[in-house]
């Protein structure tokens, strides 16, 4: 068994002090918040709502060793997620699609994030 000190209990941090625990080290992680998670940490509140202080945050992977590892701690709800921008009436699927049809030399579209 060996010592393992990991700093940041985000989801790398809380993810490598996991295998290394598994595998019968002896861990201890540090984070300089007060919360797990990092940014992906949430909390309900009194009404029952998720909060997501860090900002939203949204799972998906192409990996089923990911998928698999995840559901040995969490039960996994169905969402579907769609973003739509209404740039002058022009419904486009994200920002992406804001910088693509920039790109092709139409109309220059301008997120608020951008300069002209
Ligand atoms: C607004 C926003 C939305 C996002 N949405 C998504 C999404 O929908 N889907 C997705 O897959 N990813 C999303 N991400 C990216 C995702 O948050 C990161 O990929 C993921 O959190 C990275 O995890 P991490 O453990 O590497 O870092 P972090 O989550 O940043 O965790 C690092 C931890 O280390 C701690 N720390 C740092 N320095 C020190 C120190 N010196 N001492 C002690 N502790 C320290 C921090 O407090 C923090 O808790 C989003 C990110 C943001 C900011």
């Amino acid at each position: 068994m060996e010592k393992f000190i990991v700093v940041g209990a985000g989801l790398s941090g809380a993810t490598i002090a996991r295998l290394l625990a598994e595998d019968g080290n002896d861990v201890t992680v540090f984070d300089k918040r007060a919360t797990l998670g990092g940014n992906a940490y949430d909390y309900v509140d009194k009404n029952g709502i998720t909060v997501q202080p860090y900002g939203p945050h949204i799972f998906h992977t192409d990996y089923k060793e990911v998928y698999d590892f995840l559901s040995g701690f969490t039960e996994w709800r169905e969402y579907k997620h769609r973003v739509l921008a209404n740039v002058r009436g022009r419904l486009l699927p994200d920002s992406q699609g804001i910088k693509r049809g920039d790109r092709r030399g139409q109309q220059r579209f301008h997120t608020g994030t951008e300069k002209a």
